[in-house]
């Protein structure tokens, strides 16, 4: 994988910035935005319904752009609908499933709101318990808890692959062979995980895995929800409408089947064939060489951030994990401190909870500034951050022995 040359295809890394905040939306590709562009310049029109070349080319792109997604994480596109995220595809599983009173929803403590509140509002609702597995001091998961946590009532396991605080990678196919043995669904919450790594849903044993195409070079407002055929039919659209039936008369209606009948509406062309694009330059660099670049910047980062006085890194130093860093420095919040990186040094990174608080209150932090990495980033940025982190330092260092 050549870093420097696939650099050309992202606009923005020329404009003078260190774009460290892939964990909350990546960059996008020309490749991506040119495949946009031509949908909307060359062939305009809806999926599925006309039969006017415009709309066959529309429909074929659309399709193609399903089959690219797919193939990524080792589905087929049958296996895949399209949805407006990761968020929407987790609250289509919590709405779309049927729930008796007292099933139970594992999860773990280490999730992201996404893949929390959903769950919650369930208990309030239909009298669905969430039980919390949790964690230890460095953010990995007790998978031994997460064992014991399943039940007979245990309907769903739903799991983050990758934390988007500390990057630790769960071990989800043990997890989901522990939970199917107990009887229950498997959803995976892949929003970190299906950008950064090879990713096989046979594998992983998921029934439902959600991503969200912005995190992974392409649009925002698209991304997918796998669903394996078991869990197919107990899954129902929670929406309903045009585009989805084989039928309707006044006495009533029957549904196409998955993935037509969870996408109602005119769907997000544009958004799919971008991601189909990003899908498609993602498969042509190679989930391995992505994930090889990912753990090289991982060893540099860790070896660059340790030491630097009052520095604070959540989550492991070794181990399965992911180039995502959330940092605290001693004397200066999250919020100051990543003004300070963007303003001073041009490194953009984000702050506060990352919409994980119970997971930054379990490791005892009150929020962060996080710097996450993609294949677009290089040795020099990595230590181009650790410099500036270590120069803001030695300076509140130097004005606190001064007071
Ligand atoms: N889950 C994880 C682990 C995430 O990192 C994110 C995004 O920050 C989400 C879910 C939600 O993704 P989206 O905002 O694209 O729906």
């Amino acid at each position: 994988m050549d870093v420097r040359k696939l650099r050309e295809d992202f606009p923005l890394l020329s404009k003078g910035i260190i774009y460290l905040d892939s964990a909350a939306t990546s960059l996008k590709p020309r490749q991506v935005v040119e495949a946009m562009r031509e949908y909307y310049e060359d062939y305009t029109e809806n999926v599925h319904r006309g039969l006017s070349r415009l709309a066959r080319r529309a429909t074929e792109e659309y399709e193609g752009a399903r089959e690219q997604v797919a193939k990524l994480i080792g589905a087929r596109p049958e296996d895949l609908a399209f949805t407006p995220g990761t968020t929407a595809s987790i609250n289509m599983v919590a709405q779309g499933l049927s729930w008796k009173e007292g099933d139970v929803v594992v999860a773990t403590l280490m999730e992201h709101h996404s893949n929390l509140l959903p769950w919650m509002r369930l208990g309030e609702l239909r009298g669905v318990r969430l039980k919390l597995v949790g964690i230890d001091e460095e953010g990995r998961l007790d998978l031994r808890s997460l064992e014991e946590a399943l039940g007979p009532r245990t309907r769903l396991l739903a799991i983050s692959h990758a934390s988007n605080v500390t990057g630790v990678v769960n071990d989800v196919r043990r997890a989901a062979r522990a939970a199917h043995d107990a009887g229950a669904l498997v959803l995976v919450d892949g929003a970190q995980s299906v950008p950064h790594m090879p990713v096989d849903v046979e594998a992983l044993g998921a029934d439902f895995v959600a991503f969200s195409a912005h995190k992974m070079l392409g649009p925002t407002g698209i991304g997918a929800l796998y669903v394996s055929e078991r869990a197919r039919a107990e899954l129902a659209p929670g929406w309903l409408g045009g585009g989805i039936v084989r039928e309707v008369s006044v006495d009533g209606y029957r549904l196409l089947d998955f993935p037509y009948s969870m996408e109602p509406g005119t769907p997000n062309i544009a958004g799919a064939i971008g991601f189909g694009a990003a899908a498609r330059y993602l498969r042509g660099i190679g989930m391995e060489s992505v994930l090889e670049h990912e753990r090289s910047m991982v060893r540099l980062a860790l070896r660059e951030l340790e030491g630097i006085e009052g520095l604070r890194i959540l989550g492991p130093r070794s181990g399965d994990r992911l180039g995502i860093f959330s940092l605290e420095l001693k004397g200066l919040g999250p919020d100051e401190l990543a003004a300070r990186l963007d303003e001073e040094f041009g490194i953009v990174v984000r702050s506060g909870y990352h919409c994980a608080q119970p997971l930054h209150e379990r490791l005892g932090s009150r929020g962060t500034a996080r710097a996450s990495l993609y294949l677009y980033n290089t040795e020099e940025e990595v230590r181009a951050l650790a410099d500036a982190l270590r120069r803001i330092s030695r300076e509140l260092r130097g004005s606190i022995a001064l007071i």
